[in-house]
C-alpha cells in the first residue's frame, strides 16, 4: 500500500549521518515528507535488520514503514 521512501531520489534533501552497512541513518535538511503522516520528519532510519534500537525522546513522534526487504523509523523532534 505505501510506496514508502525512496531515499536515493531525496539524497540531496538529507545528510546521512550513519552508515553501518544494514542500518542507515538520514537527517531531514529539506522538508522531505514523511511517507506516513505527510509532515516533515527529523531523521530517517532505514534498517534491514530484524530489530533495533530506538533512543528517541519522549517527546519524539514515530512513524514506521515496514517494507519486506527493510523497516525505516521516521522521527519527528
Ligand atoms: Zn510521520
Amino acid at each position: 500500500m505505501s510506496e514508502g521512501l525512496d531515499f536515493e531520489a531525496v539524497r540531496h534533501r538529507l545528510k546521512l549521518v550513519r552508515d553501518a552497512g544494514d542500518e542507515r541513518i538520514f537527517e531531514n535538511r529539506g522538508d522531505v515528507a514523511c511517507p506516513v503522516c505527510g509532515d516533515a520528519f527529523t531523521e530517517a532510519m532505514e534498517t534491514t535488520r530484524r530489530t533495533c534500537q530506538l533512543s528517541a525522546g519522549p517527546s519524539v513522534d514515530v512513524c514506521i514503514v515496514r517494507e519486506s526487504n527493510r523497516t525505516v523509523v521516521l522521527t519527528h523532534a
